[in-house]
């Protein structure tokens, strides 16, 4: 009785002090309110129509709202409100501190990026979440710790197994890593130093992350025809250590195995059927991206660059390293010419060669387009600092019929951009609103609240990030505004600096980043720490 007293005194002498701070009592219950929209809210379900209600930045409120009640109203009639879209496979810890606005991802609709991909990552974390904190970014952020990054520093690109006190010293930046915030641990074992990884080395290190509750992620050893070897190693090391398991950027990538779906959905089913947490993601696109140095013999690296040209001069070596180039990337079983399936995305010491393929390179030096000379291309290249490449490699029934797995989900696996700076691959800027463009409006492969669950809800889950990736009440104001009918990626491989049209809005935490298919420059994006510094504990 006395407590309730005290309480309703309290309260009263704060509504007191809100009439005098605001002149009268607020009519206002939300800062923002969409009204009239087609709400998918991110499960799957079919769209119904409703109003949402944010305060501050969280929704608050599902159901009709009247006007006079709102700071501001966006009238969604006749468009699609979604949850942001997150994109679990990005390389956004690099660029994310210089280009906080990330352009490339909220003109796509995303509202949350996972960086730290494929094994690399921007060491130390603390650092760069720090930078986050104190700068802002107008996305959500959170890393995955690469393994790449954790071996080079302690063993440089030493190819034997790590003695144990270099175990024990990666097993220490990782527990570093981790207290600050990271996700999980991510490998890129068709990367240098990761190749020259064991299967029990990778096990013993994911272990450091499973004791906090983290996730594996994998850029698996081969895409190709010993794609499945290579998912089951990876479900090996999430089983062993008993946490979820994301293959990263899914695609069979050898002609040789393409059509053979059941080379990734046998290994991932029956894991899931033993009660194995495996996931995948895939960008929708028949092309990759990669530097040139993937496309070499892991060995002919091994001690650094200076022994790289040393081999290089090796007559014997020459031969051995272009037949495997020649193997790994100019030989078709399909009759296909490869020489023009190699663009050059990127490339410092030959600006010239951006856009081209090796074929076009070749015939506009006079050369005559032969394997022969292509491959000595190639090494050219990579002998004078590498460059950036996309590789069409996929066939495209196959990036279809992966898309219809129930755990696949849509990703990027880009990096931010600078506008108009080199020819990198389109999934940059259209990935998200290609499939709805292209896979779901014209081509029909998903449903539209399947491909928004694949964006939304089934990305949070994997990566336990519990207060996103739906429409609910008391989820974070994350939230994707599109009209079905006009929204559509621009970016091509030719012309990959092209935003998407038909955004209509993109509010996250609560503030409005994107109105009319335009960048509002506000910075409300959180970092999503991992659990080692959430709880502070291991589990
Ligand atoms: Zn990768």
């Amino acid at each position: 009785m006395k407590s309730s007293f005290k309480l309703a005194a309290i309260s009263t002498v704060l509504i007191i002090a809100l009439i005098f701070l605001n002149g009268a009592p607020s009519q206002q219950s939300y800062d923002l309110v969409i009204k009239n929209g087609f709400i998918i809210d991110g499960s799957g379900n079919p769209w119904f129509k409703s109003d949402i209600g944010i305060k501050h930045d969280k929704i608050t409120k599902i159901g009709p709202i009247e006007k006079n009640q709102a700071g501001k109203v966006i009238d969604a009639r006749n468009l699609i409100v979604a949850p942001g879209f997150i994109d679990v496979h990005t390389h956004c810890d690099r660029g994310i501190v210089e280009i906080p606005t990330v352009d490339n991802y909220i003109l796509q609709g995303v509202t949350t990026v996972i960086g730290g991909n494929c094994g690399g990552h921007s060491f130390p974390l603390e650092k760069l979440f720090q930078k986050l904190e104190e700068e802002g970014a107008s996305l959500n952020f959170g890393c995955l710790i690469g393994h790449n990054t954790i071996r080079r520093k302690i063993m440089e690109n030493k190819m034997e197994a790590p003695t144990e006190e270099e175990m024990e010293k990666m097993k220490a930046l990782i527990d570093q890593e981790m207290k600050a915030g990271g996700l999980g641990f991510s490998t890129g074992l068709s990367y240098l130093p990761g190749i020259y990884a064991k299967t029990e080395e990778i096990i013993e290190l994911t272990s450091v992350v499973a004791r906090y509750g983290g996730i594996y992620t994998s850029h698996i050893r081969d895409q190709g025809i010993h794609i499945t070897e290579a998912i089951e190693e990876a479900i090996e090391v999430g089983e062993k250590n008993g946490i979820p398991i994301q293959i990263s950027h899914i695609k069979l990538a050898e002609d040789a195995v393409w059509g053979k779906i059941e080379k990734i959905t046998k290994p991932v089913e029956e894991a899931r059927e033993r009660g194995v947490e495996v996931l995948i993601d895939q960008y929708p696109y028949t092309a990759t991206s990669s530097g040139f140095t993937s496309s070499f013999p892991a060995w002919c690296f091994e001690g650094g660059r200076e022994r790289f040209h040393e081999r290089l001069k090796d007559k014997e070596n020459y031969q051995k390293i272009k037949s495997f180039i020649i193997k790994r990337r100019l030989t078709s079983t399909k009759g296909i010419n490869k020489m023009e399936t190699i663009y050059i995305a990127r490339s410092r010491k030959s600006p010239e060669y951006e856009g081209k393929n090796i074929q076009e390179i070749l015939i506009s030096q006079g050369k005559r387009p032969s394997i022969d000379n292509g491959v000595d291309l190639i090494i050219q290249i990579e002998r004078e600092g590498g460059a950036q490449g996309v590789f069409f490699q996929m066939d495209e029934k196959d990036v279809e019929d992966l898309m219809r797995l129930p755990y696949n989900m849509h990703a990027s696996d880009g990096s931010v951009q600078i506008f108009g700076i080199g020819v990198p691959h389109p999934r940059n800027y259209g990935t998200f609103p290609r499939v709805i463009a292209y896979y779901v409006r014209e081509r029909g492969i998903i449903s539209l609240e399947d491909a928004i669950r694949k964006m939304t809800s089934l990305p949070a889950q994997t990566f336990r990030t519990k207060d996103r990736g739906m429409i609910k009440e008391g989820m974070f104001a994350d939230i994707t505004i599109f009209d079905y009918d006009t929204f559509e990626d621009k970016a091509t491989f030719q012309e990959p600096h092209q935003y998407s049209q038909g955004l209509s809005y993109v509010i996250i935490n609560g503030e409005i980043v994107v109105e009319n298919n335009k960048h509002t420059a506000k910075l409300p994006g959180m970092v999503l720490y991992g659990p080692g510094k959430t709880t502070g504990e291991n589990k």
